[in-house]
């Protein structure tokens, strides 16, 4: 490459950052780090049954290390384990192709139940103020087929959803990130949610999503906007289901 491409190159990263990271070598964990991995999911399924589905998306990374220490049924998480939810939470995403914004900068983050609220029927929570008003309206806008399918999550509920999706792509760190925010960097922490339509399953979390009466009349509204959409610039694959609290 001549100087000259190189630096036009150099000045249009950060817009063709997606396109960038498919020229790069895709990033594995290696295969110790992968042997963890299924030690450590293995763990964040015994304390998300031990402390219920609704209240694991709270929980911190020091509780969780509370919980794995005093209850056999869980059992204290490994210093290679914790050493690989470290490196989940601190490594820079750019080397994966990952190119959203932090949205958490403490592993040690707490959510407390006065900040959020549970909304009924669903296991999650949403945080009081915007993001509750948000839903209200959109209810009311939509319909009752809309629903919460996803709300507040914290550290360790994030690197669930993450290691899970780590382990089913083979520990393909760059293929992971591009279908789930890495642990320090997903809008669950601090705003966002994910509707879907009530009785759709798994496909509220595909593009059909985008198919659906629901998302049509969500398109019109102005008080909330799509966080993800076709020409994000994070790296993050379409989610129509992912409503931007703005
Ligand atoms: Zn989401």
């Amino acid at each position: 490459m001549n100087r000259r491409i190189f630096l036009t190159a150099l000045a249009l990263t950060p817009l063709y950052a997606k396109d960038f990271s498919k020229n790069t070598k895709d990033v594995y964990l290696s295969y110790r780090e992968y042997q963890t991995l299924k030690s450590l999911n293995i763990r964040l399924v015994r304390l998300r049954k031990f402390v219920g589905f609704a209240n694991f998306n709270l929980i911190s990374y020091k509780e969780a290390i509370h919980y794995g220490r005093n209850y056999s049924r869980i059992g204290s998480f490994t210093n290679i384990e914790l050493s690989l939810i470290e490196k989940l939470f601190f490594e820079s995403t750019e080397q994966y192709g990952f190119f959203g914004s932090q949205t958490c900068f403490n592993i040690e983050n707490k959510i407390s139940t006065k900040e959020v609220v549970k909304i009924s029927g669903t296991g999650h929570y949403l945080f009081k103020g915007k993001a509750e008003e948000d839903y209200k309206k959109l209810k009311k806008d939509v319909g009752n087929t809309l629903v919460l399918t996803s709300g507040v999550r914290n550290v360790m509920k994030q690197l669930n959803l993450y290691c899970n999706k780590l382990y089913r792509n083979g520990g393909n760190i760059t293929k992971a990130s591009l279908d789930i925010a890495p642990p320090a960097y997903s809008y669950h922490t601090i705003s966002d949610f994910d509707v879907g339509r009530r009785g759709w399953g798994y496909k509220n979390f595909t593009a059909d999503f985008a198919s659906t009466f629901e998302f049509e009349k969500m398109k019109k509204l102005d008080y909330i906007s799509m966080r993800y959409n076709k020409s994000n610039n994070d790296g993050v694959r379409f989610e129509p289901w992912h409503v931007e609290i703005i």
